[in-house]
């Protein structure tokens, strides 16, 4: 068993794994909401592409009805004028005469409105054409800058679990009295026992530690705990 200088700097490399640790764990939790707002992000370019590409289709939707109402129709004004060969009197000509007078104006009315559903057409398949290569620009950004944040959560799970099966081993040569202390602090945290202290601050709680105490730490040859959270207080440089 090492004396109590090797204890500390069994402390000291402990404190840096479970910082290593750590900082992994902190990044590890924040990355999947990150990927999950690039997600909505894509989700939602997509759905404006969609919106756009529906303005389109309702437009294509109505021509095309309209182009079947004309032709229709245009059949029905064919039959009259056949039929206006066969009618018996006056009034029946007259009557569909107007019929198709009257048809006659919708077909013209329905033309003009599709002239107008043309040039918007038009006009929409340009602004889509403009929208769609940005948005599909926007898109391979945000996947690829997913990506590489998938790749970073899996380099840090590996990371961590490196740590995780290495930490134990370090733990082999701890005093049993020093290891249950230490224990019971974890267990208390469930993070970080042992906690640097940088500039006099303990890096655990952030509580600055008393100038007799701080330099009593940079000694590390004691065990020490800090007044504000209870950690065992080592130094050492980041
Ligand atoms: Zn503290």
């Amino acid at each position: 068993m090492a004396d109590l200088r090797g204890q500390i700097d069994i402390l000291v490399s402990v404190a840096r794994v479970d910082s290593g640790l750590n900082e992994c764990r902190k990044e590890i939790a924040r990355l999947p909401d990150e990927i999950a707002r690039i997600d909505a992000q894509i989700e939602k370019l997509t759905g404006t592409e969609k919106a756009a590409a529906d303005t389109i289709e309702d437009l294509a939707k109505e021509r095309r009805t309209l182009e079947q109402n004309v032709e229709d129709q245009q059949t029905q004004i064919r039959k009259y004028k056949t039929q206006l060969m066969e009618v018996k009197t006056n009034r029946e000509y007259t009557a569909m005469l107007h019929e198709i007078e009257h048809l006659e104006k919708e077909i013209d009315s329905k033309e003009e409105r599709l002239l107008i559903l043309m040039d918007e057409a038009e006009e929409k398949g340009g602004e889509n054409k403009e929208l769609f290569s940005m948005t599909s620009k926007e898109k391979s950004n945000l996947s690829a800058h997913k990506n590489q944040l998938e790749a970073r959560l899996a380099e840090l799970n590996e990371q961590r679990g490196k740590i995780e099966a290495e930490r134990p081993k370090l733990l082999t040569e701890f005093d049993p009295h020093l290891k249950k202390r230490y224990d019971r602090i974890f267990a208390k945290f469930g993070d970080m026992a042992v906690t640097n202290m940088v500039h006099e601050i303990c890096q655990g709680c952030f509580r600055r530690v008393p100038p007799q105490r701080s330099v009593e730490v940079r000694q590390n040859d004691q065990i020490i705990s800090c007044e504000g959270c209870g950690r065992i207080l080592v130094h050492y440089d980041a």
